[in-house]
């Protein structure tokens, strides 16, 4: 059967990339799944994720959502909620980049990363929590979350300071939700990908670095979205059973060589 039958899921930053993958993947496994980016347009190019969705027979609606500005990340969980009645859970996926070292990072950046990347998952997390702890469990389960790490939180990357401390930092904020509302029925872990090839990282990365990042990785390929997305609907389905606060490396072995 589906493994998210008639669950409601919010993906944020879910209009590109992974976000796109995962919401696509959730929608095929039955969930209702709720677009929350602060765009439509897909940076890898093609029509709106919804728009896909529903093309493939699934059912999907956009909410204008910045997940770093409290007042909407809320209206995004209330409205979800007055539309389908719960939330099931929630994939913190946004993010930004701003590749820079140290001393070429200045405060303003550095402020910007950390509020969408940072803040953003603890908002979002803050809102779903708040709404999952008020209602029915499902089994054992009143809510999940699936946040975005990366190995740049395990390892170094080249010259982004910010964006990786943002990574490590959401690998904790994960085993701490886990520890402090286990009891309550909610499950918390996060996704570690490795060099995953999206539009973003076309764009953003030069040749070298991608051959290098291939070269690198034990596995004999660069990771894909979809690849992400498989171990996502892992940590959101019922398989996940007794899996709480980890940290799933999706990096073809990368942080293990
Ligand atoms: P991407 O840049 O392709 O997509 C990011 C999405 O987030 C976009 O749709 C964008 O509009 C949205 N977004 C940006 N700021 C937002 C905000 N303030 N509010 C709401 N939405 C916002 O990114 P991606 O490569 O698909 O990465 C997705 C996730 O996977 C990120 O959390 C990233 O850290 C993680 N990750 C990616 C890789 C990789 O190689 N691509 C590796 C490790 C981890």
């Amino acid at each position: 059967g589906l493994r998210l039958a008639d669950q409601v899921w919010i993906v944020t930053g879910a209009a590109s990339g992974i976000g796109r993958a995962i919401a696509r993947l959730f929608a095929s496994q039955g969930a209702r799944v709720v677009v929350a980016d602060v765009t439509q347009q897909v940076i890898e190019g093609g029509p709106p994720t919804i728009d896909v969705i529903s093309t493939e027979g699934g059912n999907a609606i956009y909410l204008p959502t910045d997940v770093a500005q409290r007042e909407q990340v809320d209206a995004t969980v209330a409205e979800t909620v007055s539309r389908y009645g719960r939330l099931d859970g929630i994939v913190n996926n946004a993010c930004i980049r701003h590749a820079r070292t140290l001393l070429e990072m200045d405060e303003g950046n550095w402020e910007r990363v950390l509020k969408v990347n940072l803040t953003g998952t603890y908002l979002c997390c803050r809102a779903a929590v708040g709404q999952m702890i008020t209602q029915e469990r499902r089994g054992e389960v009143r809510g999940r979350i699936v946040n975005l790490s990366s190995q740049h939180g395990m390892i170094a990357a080249p010259s982004d300071i910010a964006y990786g401390t943002t990574k490590a930092a959401i690998a904790y904020l994960t085993r701490q939700i886990a520890v402090d509302y286990a009891a309550q029925g909610i499950v918390c872990n996060a996704v570690a990908p490795g060099k995953i090839q999206t539009g973003a990282t076309g764009r953003a990365i030069d040749p070298d670095v991608l051959d290098r990042a291939h070269r690198r990785t034990p596995w004999p390929r660069l990771g894909l979205p979809d690849d992400v997305a498989r171990a996502a609907l892992f940590l959101a389905s019922d398989d996940a059973s007794f899996v709480t606060g980890i940290n799933l490396m999706v990096d073809g072995g990368w942080t293990a060589a």
